[in-house]
Order: C-alpha cells, then structure tokens, then sequence
C-alpha cells in the first residue's frame, strides 16, 4: 500500500466509466478539513493497455481540458479495450485560478516532479502520478499550449532520448496524433518534468503545445480532440479508423532554437507563426516604454527554419522567451 495523502473516490481498476475525484487533504482559512477536489475519469474494459490522459498541467492552457471533459462524456466502456485515465485538470487549484502555477503554493506542476508525499498540495498531486497513476500508464499524453505568455504553432511533440527504441517508440505516437506540426524537441530545462518522470519510467510520452496566449479556438480544440483520440486508436484502446492528415515534421536541435530578451519594452513582432525565418533575420523588435525618439532593440534569429513559438504580452521583460525558430525536416 502505498503511503499518499491523496484519495481517489472512484475505483480505479473496475469495468465501466467511472466519475469522481481525487481528494487531496488541504486544511486552510476558508474550510478546517477541506480538500481540493481534483476530477478524474477512468473508463475499463477488460485486461489491455492503460492510457493516461492529462490537461492543465499548467493552468492557463485550455485545449486539454476541453477535449479531455469532451471524451469524458463521448468514451464508452463498450468502446474500448484496458483502460484510458482522465485528468482534464492536473494542477487544478492552478486551472481553477487561471494561471500557469498554483495560487496556493506558487508549484509549478511541470518542475515538482517526482513530488512528495508530504509537501506542498502541488508536490503531493505530482508525487500521487509518480507513485501511483504513470505506475499503471502504457501510455502518456500530456496537453500544453503556451498559456498567457507564450503562443505556439499546433505541435505534438517528444524529446530527443537517450533510450533510442523509446524515442521511436515516442515518435510512433506523436505520428498517430497526427498535429498539423510534429517536433522532436530538447528541453531548455527537463529537471523536475512530468516528462521526465514518464520518459524514466520506460512509458511513451506525447506532448503538445496547440496554441496560446491564455484561450483556445476552434482549430487547436479539433486538434486536441482528433489527437487524443488517435492516440487511443493507436495504443490498441479504441477501436475505430484513425484520422490523418498532413503534418510537417520540426527538429529544435540547438540552443540557438530559443532568444531570450535582455530588457524590458514594447514587444512589436516582426514574423508571425509558421513564417519562415533566415539566421540573421530581425524577428522582433523592443521598443521603448518611457521615451521617443529612440531606435528599437532588434532581436536577430540566431539559426534558419521556421517561427514555431513567440512571445505573446504586448510589454516584454528582460529574460522573456521571446522567439523558438525550429528547423524543418520534412
Ligand atoms: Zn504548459
């Protein structure tokens, strides 16, 4: 029996669609014995393969959600064989406040991993996937867009391993989501991932980033749904004719990939997503807040390819990704 503070409300291991929460103990000002009541769905049918399917890993991103509650409604037992786990939410608090982290203790779920039993509410969510849910997972997909101050091309996405029959096995997945964008990705900073935590324990792992800038459309919510619905086709959950369309295939292979502001301004784009862009290109521009009469600091491509991700605010700060350029494949 493994020791957490967390209790699902709902059996994880049985046939048919089960609705409830996971209850995390969080005693405070408003509610002395109070929880925070964390929605999960786990739909059975017999032995196969488990999928487990995350949104709102960070708060402000809203494809996952949305299209997680949808499949919440339309999977039916009947449908499938294993088990698909439903988490539209996974760092609720952070998701019902409308931000990247948790407004109770600033966690960030995507670097409180592998979590702990006895820390913060983020911590103990974190440590309750790394011990208990990936535990029972074949398979991994994990909803982002870039939340209020990124926007992003609609990518599925793995990570360049080191376990190369994973990656592929990784790469096989990303293909079946089928985003109009695939990108074999480095992480500018993997310590503490759900990631990570997945790509260690041996378990495939798509991500995404389908959008941006604190909201969703209608084309990064079809995305979402025809992803994650390919996804449980392809695992052998969901028996039913996969959708695939085109998707153009992007590498981020350097450092280079990423510019980074080094001061504070008036954010003017100069590309737009999906633009092509040369080394050397200006791809925006910082201008003044406090003064006129003053020429714009240009921030230059440091390599060629294409505009995957920018900076979102109109105002940016010094240490703001402002651009990702990715190198296409093919
Ligand atoms: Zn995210």
């Amino acid at each position: 029996m493994i020791k957490t503070p967390i209790t699902p409300t709902i059996p994880l291991d049985q046939d048919g669609a089960h609705h409830g929460f996971l209850r995390l103990p969080y005693s405070r000002d408003d509610s002395a014995w109070g929880s925070v009541m964390i929605p999960i769905t786990v739909i059975q049918n017999g032995p196969g393969p488990t999928a487990l399917l995350t949104g709102a890993n960070h708060g402000d991103e809203y494809e996952g959600p949305i299209a997680l509650q949808e499949l919440t409604v339309t999977l039916k037992p009947e449908d499938i064989t294993g088990r698909v786990i439903i988490v539209p939410a996974f760092n609720y608090p952070a998701f019902r406040a409308g931000t990247r982290t948790s407004p109770i203790d600033k966690g960030n779920m995507n670097r409180s991993f592998p979590g702990r039993p006895d820390g913060t509410p983020t911590e103990k969510i974190a440590d309750y996937f790394q011990r208990v849910l990936l535990p029972m997972a074949d398979i991994a997909v994990d909803f982002h867009s870039g939340g209020k101050t990124l926007d992003f091309l609609p990518f599925a996405a793995v990570h360049i391993l080191d376990d190369k029959s994973l990656e592929a096995a990784c790469v096989r997945a990303m293909r079946a989501f089928n985003a109009p964008y695939s990108v074999r990705m480095r992480e500018i900073d993997n310590v503490g991932m759900y990631d990570t935590a997945v790509e260690e324990m041996g378990k495939v792992l798509v991500t995404t980033e389908l959008g941006g800038g604190g909201t969703s459309t209608a084309r990064s919510n079809a995305i979402a749904k025809k992803g994650a619905r390919n996804v449980l086709i392809h695992a052998g959950i969901l028996d039913a004719e996969m959708q695939i369309d085109d998707t153009v295939t992007l590498t981020m292979p350097d450092d280079d990939c990423f510019l980074f502001s080094e001061g504070e301004g008036l954010y003017e784009a100069l590309v737009d997503l999906g633009d092509p862009v040369r080394k050397g290109d200006v791809v925006a521009r910082r201008w003044p807040v406090d003064r006129t009469g003053q020429v714009p600091v240009d921030y230059h491509a440091r390599r060629g390819g294409i505009l995957i991700s920018r900076h979102h605010p109109g105002l940016i700060k010094s240490g703001d990704c402002v651009a990702v350029i990715g190198d296409v494949v093919g």
